[in-house]
């Protein structure tokens, strides 16, 4: 608590606070749901009237504010003040909600005080009732209203709805009435979850990990402006992992422990955040997955155990993400969990620990293997990508592997050959690429390339770069050059030949 000096206006305005208060007592107390019995609060209305009554007399009202039930005591502390205005140095009181300062104007407790001073503010009024939640009684307060439902731990809906709507969360109604879940727990998904069961309200709220924050409490933002007598019964937090589990009965799925008596206090007592509850459970029952002896396999929240197969179907793998997972998954022990069904995220995950597996499951050059690790590793990037990309080069070389090897080709030969086997390694693209690239100022290659191109569609765009007799020339070689592109390669070296052939190149090279 800090003391200081109250200015004029702080002063004025509490004048005119009293003097709403001499007028009538009815600010001070609850509006009664109808079932509250209403005896207590009848009891209460009485002692301050009696107050009031007094209103003009400085004795009785100094010996009401120094006697007697808080709020009346408060009460009289402040008609008394009314009297003769001079503001003793204002205390400030700090609450969850904020700071709130009020003036000592009578014996009364600080809450009653805070309350009979700032009644125009139902949150505020709350406060003086605070042991009278604890002896049984529940107040909920809105922005215009407190309410009092006695022994009901049932809110008014206007209460219930500005306390979802203030919430700092997006959410949903759920299918299944009056409940609230982030977006990620649509029906079907699997992600842990935070649960707060306002059991009064018959709500309740669910928020996965990726939304529940590190700052926030969702139980404290529900139960705001409330007093109850029993807040850990009027509100129940559960924590779960939320798995489906088909996998055989001993996996630790199907006995998972609740959350422990102690985090659940620790979050009651706001000392743990949204975020941090569920953290602190989920790292609480991992060990039960990392003493399984058998491997258990988990995508978005789908257990599939042991079924190594399974797991990999569910990640829709390509062909080459396949290879390397099958490879690479028998070697992982105890728990291995993707928080979304990908390949690729599956491999990032095995990624540090297994590189050189996963690489060497793609490219089985063991010498380009390391070559490719140790690029990745000095430049980090999506290793699905990594794969794709060693996957193809892998192709191109086998493509050109499956090729003879020629030696003493003539220039025709060479400039037909290396186009045809930039399309076989490298695709349609790279070939006419690489065809412009080398393409000679004259001879018979310029004949064979013309050809090429209209065997790649390609010719169109290119016509002004060739004569006349050299598109005829092309065109006749055309039915010839097809199978030089797509042949298999046990047919590649007569492929050639009959191009060459054609073209009029008779010793073009002999095969190594
Ligand atoms: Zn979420
Ligand atoms: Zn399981």
């Amino acid at each position: 608590m800090r003391v200081r000096r109250a200015s004029g206006g702080r002063e004025g305005e509490l004048v005119r606070r009293a003097s709403r208060l001499r007028d009538s007592v009815e600010p001070l107390v609850p509006k009664l749901a109808r079932d509250c019995p209403p005896e207590r609060f009848d009891r209460l209305r009485r002692d301050l009237e009696e107050v009031r009554e007094a209103r003009d007399d400085q004795h009785r009202l100094d010996r009401m504010r120094r006697w007697g039930e808080p709020i009346p005591r408060a009460y009289a502390g402040l008609l008394r003040f009314y009297l003769e205005p001079e503001l003793p140095a204002l205390i400030v009181a700090r609450y969850p909600a904020g700071e709130i300062s009020y003036a000592p104007l009578s014996k009364a407790s600080r809450e009653a005080e805070v309350a009979v001073q700032n009644s125009d503010d139902p949150t505020r009024l709350l406060l003086g009732y605070l042991d009278w939640a604890r002896k049984g009684f529940h107040f909920f307060a809105t922005d215009d209203v407190l309410y009092c439902t006695g022994s009901d731990p049932a809110p008014p809906e206007e209460f219930r709805t500005r306390q979802l709507a203030h919430l700092p969360y997006r959410l949903q109604t759920a299918p299944e009435g009056r409940a609230l879940d982030c977006p990620h727990l649509a029906p079907g998904s699997h992600v842990p979850f935070l649960e707060v069961d306002w059991t009064g309200a018959q709500t309740r709220v669910r928020l996965c990990r990726r939304c529940a924050k590190s700052d926030r409490h969702l139980l404290a933002d529900l139960s705001s402006n409330a007093a109850i007598p029993d807040p850990e019964s009027a509100f129940r937090v559960t924590v779960s992992l939320n798995a489906q589990c088909d996998s055989a009965p001993d996996c630790p799925h199907r006995h998972l422990p609740g959350l422990s008596r102690g985090v659940t206090k620790r979050y009651h007592f706001g000392k743990l955040s949204d975020r941090e509850v569920l953290d602190e459970y989920v790292a609480g029952v991992l060990p039960l997955f990392e003493r399984s002896r058998s491997p258990i396999f988990v995508s978005e929240g789908n257990c599939f155990g042991p079924d190594r197969k399974r797991f990999i179907d569910s990640l829709e793998p390509t062909p080459e993400e396949q290879a390397a997972l099958e490879r690479v998954l028998p070697e992982v022990q105890g728990l291995f969990e993707v928080e979304e069904a990908t390949a690729s995220r599956a491999l990032e995950k095995l990624w540090p620990d297994h590189a050189e597996t996963i690489v060497q499951a793609i490219v089985p050059d063991p010498e380009r293997a390391s070559r490719l690790v140790k690029e990745a590793r000095s430049a980090p990037g999506r290793v699905s990508e990594l794969l794709h990309r060693a996957a193809r080069a892998t192709r191109e070389r086998e493509a050109l592997d499956a090729l003879p090897q020629y030696h003493g080709l003539v220039p025709e030969a060479t400039f037909l050959d290396s186009i045809a086997r930039a399309y076989r390694s490298q695709g349609a693209r790279a070939s006419e690429k690489l065809l412009l690239d080398r393409l000679p100022r004259e001879g018979k290659q310029r004949g064979i390339a013309f050809g090429l191109l209209v065997v790649l569609g390609k010719e169109s765009a290119h016509l002004w770069q060739f004569t006349d007799t050299e598109q005829n020339f092309g065109r006749s070689l055309v039915p010839w050059i097809g199978p030089v592109l797509k042949a298999p390669p046990e047919e590649y070296h007569a492929a050639l030949d009959r191009v060459l052939g054609a073209a009029g190149v008779a010793e073009w090279g002999t095969p190594l």
